[in-house]
This record gives C-alpha cells, sequence and structure tokens, in this order.
C-alpha cells in the first residue's frame, strides 16, 4: 500500500493517468497472452491425447494367447557378426518379461540393416536370438532363412505358451516395405504380406519405435489382420516422454538443436517455434544461420541455398518471441581430417574472441562464452528436448562445447527436476560421451522416428494402433 501511495504523491495527475493507461494495456496484452496459451494447450491437449489414448499392453488380453511383436532388432553387428551393442534388445525385455508372466506365445518380428528384399546372411537376426536367450536366461527358438517359410508357420503354430520364437528378418521380403518380387512399389503384395505375417498370431503388439514412421508391412497394414493390437511398453514410454515434452511441457521449454545440415531439421524447428520458449543453435547448423545474418563463417560446413530459409526462421523465431540463440564464439580450425576424425599435427586451432569467423578457418565446436551463454538457459529450463551435436564431437579436442551442454542438462534433470529428452543417433552417443546418460529423463531409441514426432509428423506405425474403448 505504502508503493502506491508513493507513486501518487510523486506524480502529477497527466502522469497518473498515463500510469493507468499502460497498466491497463499491460493487463490487457497479458489476458491475451494467457487466452493464446490456452488455445495452443487445447490444440496440444488434442494431439497429445491422439497419441496417448492409444492402446496399450494394459488394455488387452494376453494371458494363453499367441501374441506377435513387432521389435526393433536393427542391432550394429561387427564382421564377425557380434552384436556390438545390445541396447536396442534391452530395451524391449520389459514388454517380453510382461508377457511370460502373462503365460503368452512370445512371436518377435524385426527387421535388421538394409538387405533389400533379398536374403542376405550377414544380417540374419540368428546373433539377435543368442543375445536375447542369454539376456532371458531362457531358450530363444529361432528359425532361419524366411519369416513366412511353412517352418515358421509351423513353428509358430507349435508353440507353448511361456516360449519364444524369433522369426527372421522381415526386410529380406520387398514386401515388407511396400514392394513385389521385382521391386516395385505394390501395396497388394504389401498387404498380402502383413496377412501371412499376422496368421501367425493371434494378437499384436507394436514396440519398435524405430519403425513407426515407416508405413510397412509389419509396422501399418499387419494391425488390420489381427484382432487385439497395442502398443508394448517402450513405445507407450517413447510417446509418453515425447508427447508430453512436446504438447503438455512444463515451462520454460527449451530446444537445442545441431547435427550437420540445417536442411535435416527445417521441419524440426518450425514445428518447434510454435511449442518452445527458447531455440539453441549449434553444430555446423549453426553456420548457415549466422551467415544469414550477415556474419562471416570462413570455410565453415554452410548451405549456401538455405541462407534465406535460415533467416525467416530467425524472423519467425522473433514474431513469435521465442529467444533463438546462436553461438557467439566458436573453436575453429584451418585443418581437420575427417576421414580418420583427427586434427592433424600442423593444424591451427583457436578461440574466436565473437561470432565471426576468419577467411581459412572453420567453425568445428561452440567456444567458452556460448557454452557459458547456453548453460544459463539451460539451467531455468524445465523441458529440454535435445537433437543434434554441438561440434564435431567425434573428435576429442571438438567434443566440449557438446559433452559440456550435455553435462548441464543432466545436472538440471537430476538437481532442478527438468523433464529431458535426447533423440538421434549422434546426440546418444554424445550424452554417452559425457557419461551423463542415465541422468536424463528419456533417452529415445528411435533416430528418424524421434525426429518425425519433433516435426509434428504423423507416424503411421503408431496411428494403426487402435484407440482406447
Ligand atoms: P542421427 O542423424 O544419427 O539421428 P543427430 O541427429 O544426433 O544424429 P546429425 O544431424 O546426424 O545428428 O549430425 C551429426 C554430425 O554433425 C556429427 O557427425 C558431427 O560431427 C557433425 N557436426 C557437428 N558440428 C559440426 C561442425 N561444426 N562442422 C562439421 N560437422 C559437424
Amino acid at each position: 500500500m505504502w508503493k502506491v501511495e508513493f507513486l501518487v504523491s510523486n506524480v502529477d495527475t497527466s502522469h497518473l493517468w498515463l500510469l493507468c493507461r499502460s497498466i491497463v494495456l499491460r493487463k490487457i496484452k497479458l489476458i491475451q497472452k494467457a487466452a493464446s496459451y490456452k488455445n495452443m494447450c487445447e490444440c496440444g491437449l488434442w494431439l497429445l491425447k491422439g497419441y496417448l489414448m492409444k492402446n496399450t499392453l494394459a488394455d488387452i488380453a494376453v494371458e494363453g494367447k499367441k501374441v506377435l511383436v513387432r521389435v526393433d532388432y536393427n542391432v550394429p553387428l561387427d564382421a564377425n557378426l557380434k552384436i556390438t551393442n545390445d541396447k536396442r534388445i534391452i530395451a524391449t525385455l520389459p514388454t517380453i518379461k510382461y508377457l511370460l508372466k502373462k503365460n503368452a506365445a512370445i512371436i518377435l518380428i524385426s527387421h535388421l540393416g538394409r538387405p533389400k528384399g533379398k536374403k542376405v546372411d550377414a544380417m540374419s537376426l540368428n546373433p539377435v536370438s543368442l543375445c536375447l536367450s542369454g539376456l532371458l536366461g531362457r531358450p530363444v527358438k529361432f528359425i532361419g532363412y524366411d519369416c513366412i517359410s511353412h517352418e515358421s508357420k509351423t513353428a509358430a503354430a507349435n508353440l507353448k505358451t511361456g516360449e519364444i520364437l524369433l522369426l527372421e528378418n522381415l526386410r529380406f521380403h520387398p514386401e515388407e516395405e511396400g514392394k513385389n518380387a521385382v521391386g516395385e512399389k505394390d501395396n497388394n503384395a504389401m498387404e498380402a504380406f502383413a496377412k501371412e505375417l499376422a496368421s501367425m498370431g493371434e494378437v499384436f503388439v507394436q514396440d519398435a519405435f524405430g519403425t513407426v514412421h515407416r508405413a510397412h508391412a509389419s509396422t501399418a497394414s499387419i494391425v488390420k489382420y489381427v484382432k487385439d493390437v497395442a502398443s508394448g511398453f517402450l513405445v507407450e514410454k517413447e510417446l509418453k516422454f515425447l508427447g508430453e515434452a512436446l504438447e503438455k511441457p512444463i515451462r520454460p521449454f527449451l530446444a537445442i538443436l545441431g547435427g550437420a545440415k540445417v536442411s535435416d531439421k527445417i521441419n524440426v524447428i518450425e514445428n518447434l517455434l510454435n511449442k518452445v520458449n527458447a531455440i539453441i543453435i549449434g553444430g555446423a547448423m549453426a553456420y548457415t544461420f549466422l551467415k544469414s545474418q550477415g556474419v562471416s563463417t570462413g570455410t565453415s560446413l554452410v548451405e549456401d541455398d538455405k541462407l534465406d530459409l535460415a533467416a525467416e526462421l530467425i524472423r519467425k523465431a522473433r514474431e513469435k518471441k521465442v529467444d533463438f540463440l546462436l553461438p557467439i564464439d566458436h573453436i575453429i580450425t584451418n585443418k581437420v581430417d575427417f576421414t580418420n576424425k583427427h586434427v592433424p599435427s600442423e593444424a591451427d586451432v583457436k578461440i574466436t574472441v565473437d561470432e565471426a569467423i576468419p577467411e581459412g578457418f572453420m567453425g568445428v565446436d561452440i567456444g567458452p562464452k556460448s557454452i557459458e551463454k547456453f548453460s544459463e538457459v539451460v539451467k531455468f529450463s524445465k523441458t529440454i528436448v535435445w537433437n543434434g551435436p554441438l561440434g564435431i564431437f567425434e573428435i576429442n579436442e571438438f567434443s566440449k562445447g557438446t559433452v559440456e551442454i550435455a553435462e548441464f542438462i543432466a545436472e538440471a534433470t537430476t538437481n532442478k527436476g527438468a523433464i529431458s529428452v535426447v533423440g538421434g543417433g549422434d546426440s546418444v552417443s554424445a550424452v554417452k560421451k559425457a557419461g551423463v546418460d542415465k541422468k536424463i529423463s528419456h533417452i529415445s531409441t528411435g533416430g528418424g522416428a524421434s525426429l518425425e514426432f519433433l516435426e509434428g509428423k504423423e507416424l503411421p506405425g503408431i496411428v494403426a494402433i487402435p484407440d482406447k474403448k
């Protein structure tokens, strides 16, 4: 009260009128802002419902049934066909263990690599069956050669409850990806293949988040031929984290985007501009944005044909009052050995004083001032979505920006309760390199799928799952 009295006694009446007018105008602006935010939330909630209203395992009866589960066992193999990273197999264990507890008979279907519709021995799922068997401590039957052969169908028909069968690589059949035997697009062939797969089970569970952005036989078509369909626990978890981050974020909401090219992430940026409070841009992408603002970028990786678009995105961000943060300094070098991922001894590596990069030098990482500026934004954010490294993180000398920002995200998550979601193969490796992967709220298992989700695209494999009754 004393404050008002002070104000009143210290202004003449014309000033008082102006003061009241500005208070009223500010109130109106706040109400307008709240109304548009409410609209955004309502629209977002509708989308969120779309994804979160899908059938999950808890919605369907699986006890004693033959359950077909689409998993993503597209794991990396070395020259001796040894699995070098079993993360994707481990990610399917909750669904498999749940089905075992429910005494279901489990038939797993997956692809591995890109055999292009032909049998390729090096892309057999046999190593996966052995690995899965080791992880579960029980046998996993494997039928080689052909996932819809007489042998596969017989094995599926004879499968008892509590048993697990893994069928051979779906992509040995061109029909899986919607093509016929001569490689032409053929929807009927895809439907027929999906029907054959479906005939082996009574229930279908979609747990391959890495492939739900593809409209394939085992993602979108198969659901038409099985009575009960649901998402598995992995897909449910992905939708929950990505969906809630995008549609019901706790604010401030920050997106960090990096990586090689603006062109890969235009749609992601466009979509996120409608949702976030701030966007941090790093990696090579940043140089296209900086050049579009007239900043010199030396020999940095720039997409010259995307300069107008980059400028337009910055303009849109301003219009939408989204903080659009670009690096304010860089680590630069005049030489990089991209093939062997190292810095030659004769290379000159330095830090710029500001955002400008001199002739003959390329930006390879964000500089210390940028790290500091970005970390301040990270610290105060409550929802953080990250896709793409902020520098050439594969080279140790140029990984500092990516690693430190990963550490700040982890800190915001564990100490300040922020929700952090990381997607994209390279970003996930970066988080691991920083040793903070366990501190991130959710690491997406699907690079392409999570990117399409962030773009706001419909994911055919998810759309196909029926809504809860
Ligand atoms: P994925 O494509 O696997 O989903 P991602 O989305 O996390 O991964 P990409 O867009 O593929 O990331 O970009 C990662 C690549 O960008 C890395 O190989 C990294 O070295 C490269 N990169 C980052 N910054 C720069 C830079 N300043 N100059 C050149 N390349 C860079």
